[in-house]
């Protein structure tokens, strides 16, 4: 398989010509393409969330974290009437602190662990079907919660599960031994649709994607765009 540093230099260089190419044509801003490219970088870095104590997971725990520290401290601001400290563009109280810094340990540390409990190398996070429940649950979450145009959350989504073909496409590039032309044991581990050794739980990832499928717009918008970067190219 392919290691860290080859997949983050891939995946640079495919979100480099990938950004300035929709920038140069002037079919989205500078920003949102170089945005595009952090999603692509993203998104290679997420089918290796299964390697215990790895870069990509330990990035990932920490933004779910903080994430997860967030939303609680808001939650309790929401509800609470009591005293609150101010602080320079921001309302606090002891207690949204509490919780906060609560919901961050959390999701770091035990929910991290049980992760890693629970997961195998290689196993359902490095397949496609998880690589669509994260763009998609990406376009969900985005459409739902912030407050960016639609175009781009579709995009960002895409330019997500684009990174993480081209994890899995190179994890098999790697399986196989070109110097020698021999196929290492490896191969077929990397690229594939679901788990078979873990059928709940791929069925249960199927589900969830048909799911949002089912939940989300049809992406006029999206298909919008690529018509027009279509007709530029000729
Ligand atoms: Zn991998």
């Amino acid at each position: 398989m392919a290691n860290f540093a080859t997949h983050v230099a891939v995946a640079g260089m495919a979100a480099t010509g990938i950004a300035s190419g929709i920038a140069v044509t002037g079919m989205l801003s500078w920003s949102d393409s170089l945005i595009l490219g952090v999603f692509l970088i993203a998104g290679t870095l997420l089918p290796d969330i299964d390697v215990d104590g790895g870069r990509p997971q330990r990035w990932l725990f920490s933004l779910l974290a903080l994430g997860a520290a967030v939303v609680a401290a808001s939650v309790v601001l929401q509800l609470q009437t009591g005293p609150r400290i101010f602080l320079p563009g921001q309302a606090l109280s002891c207690e949204a602190v509490a919780a906060g810094f609560l919901a961050w340990l959390l999701v770091r540390y035990p929910c991290s662990l049980l992760f890693q409990k629970i997961s195998r190398h290689r196993g359902l996070c490095h397949s496609l079907v998880v690589g669509g429940l994260w763009a998609l649950g990406w376009v969900y979450m985005g459409l739902h919660c912030l407050a960016t145009e639609p175009l781009l959350v579709w995009l960002q989504g895409t330019a997500l599960f684009l990174g993480f073909l081209i994890h899995l496409v190179l994890d098999e590039i790697y399986s196989v031994d070109i110097n020698n032309a021999r196929i290492k044991r490896s191969f077929g581990s990397a690229l594939k649709i679901w788990e078979p050794d873990f059928p709940a739980g791929s069925l249960l990832a199927v589900a969830v994607l048909g799911g949002l499928m089912w939940l989300l717009p049809f992406p006029h918008e999206l298909f919008q765009w690529l018509r027009s970067g279509m007709a530029l190219l000729g």
